[in-house]
């Protein structure tokens, strides 16, 4: 028997990176999954490769409107909800605090702040609905301590941890479980577009310097934060609230 059997889940950003592995991880453990990003096109490539009981949302997560749909939509599609795994985000261009676009700021903060936080609203009334369940937050080592010219990134993962802490408080009585994720650097997209835009001549050499600063020596693969997500979506976290978990390969040990 699967660790997310007769489970309904929830998982944002899940067209790519960490999101699409740990849909993936979901469905292996039996739970029925919405699937929600920004492309259809691209949902649908990561849902043909799922085998399970699966479907896709495409939506805006900054947009509360959207995120309310969304949500009802697995509830009506699956019957019920127990886990919400909010993980979209972006990382925003790279600038020195004086010089960082006001616009892009505020996209960040939309997208990774406001959007994290209507995904946990629109959740709640349904979990409590089924007697309580888990919210897992994507933040980042950059909600924990802070990386050169992105700002906005650092303050929004930050922000984060705050609404997952003080949502972890107010819904423990209803068995309500919250807490985030604290990924270091993972081998995604996202790391590709950095890798672009830290070195534009020569890309791997950013990835091999990267991978230097990191105590194993290598960066992490998604489905090891997947893993991660996994046990604290599953009843086998079930004392864990409020809590930051980091899987980082020893970057923050310093
Ligand atoms: P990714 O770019 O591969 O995936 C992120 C997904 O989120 C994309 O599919 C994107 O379309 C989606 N998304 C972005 N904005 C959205 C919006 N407004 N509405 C709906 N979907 C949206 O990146 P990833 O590395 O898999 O990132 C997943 C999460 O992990 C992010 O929150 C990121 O900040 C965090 N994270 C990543 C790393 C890393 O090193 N890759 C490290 C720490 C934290």
């Amino acid at each position: 028997m699967g660790r997310m059997q007769d489970m309904v889940a929830i998982v944002t950003g899940a067209a790519s990176g960490i999101g699409a592995a740990a849909a993936q991880r979901l469905v292996e453990e039996g739970a029925s999954v919405l699937l929600v990003d920004r492309s259809e096109e691209n949902l649908e490539r990561v849902a043909a490769g799922l085998d399970g009981n699966v479907d896709i949302a495409a939506a805006d997560i900054s947009d509360r409107g959207q995120v309310d749909d969304y949500t009802r939509r697995a509830v009506e599609r699956f019957g019920g909800l127990d886990a919400v795994l909010l993980n979209a985000g972006i990382f925003g261009d790279m600038a020195p605090v004086d010089a960082y676009d006001e616009k892009r700021f505020d996209e960040v903060i939309s997208v990774n702040v406001k959007g994290t936080w209507h995904g946990l609203r629109a959740a709640v009334p349904h979990l409590r609905n089924r007697g309580g369940g888990s919210i897992v937050v994507t933040s980042s080592t950059q909600g924990l301590s802070a990386y050169f010219h992105s700002s906005p990134y650092t303050a929004s993962k930050h922000a984060v941890v705050g609404i997952a802490k003080n949502a972890a408080m107010d819904l423990a009585r209803d068995n309500i479980r919250v807490n985030t994720v604290h990924p270091g650097i993972i081998d995604t997209r996202m790391m590709g577009e950095l890798h672009e835009t830290a070195s534009p001549q020569d890309p791997d050499a950013a990835m091999t310097a990267f991978a230097t600063s990191i105590p194993m020596g290598r960066y992490g693969r998604p489905a090891e934060i997947a893993d991660l997500m996994l046990f604290l979506a599953s009843n086998d976290s079930s004392y864990c609230t409020g809590g930051t978990f980091v899987a980082d390969g020893g970057l923050t040990a310093f």
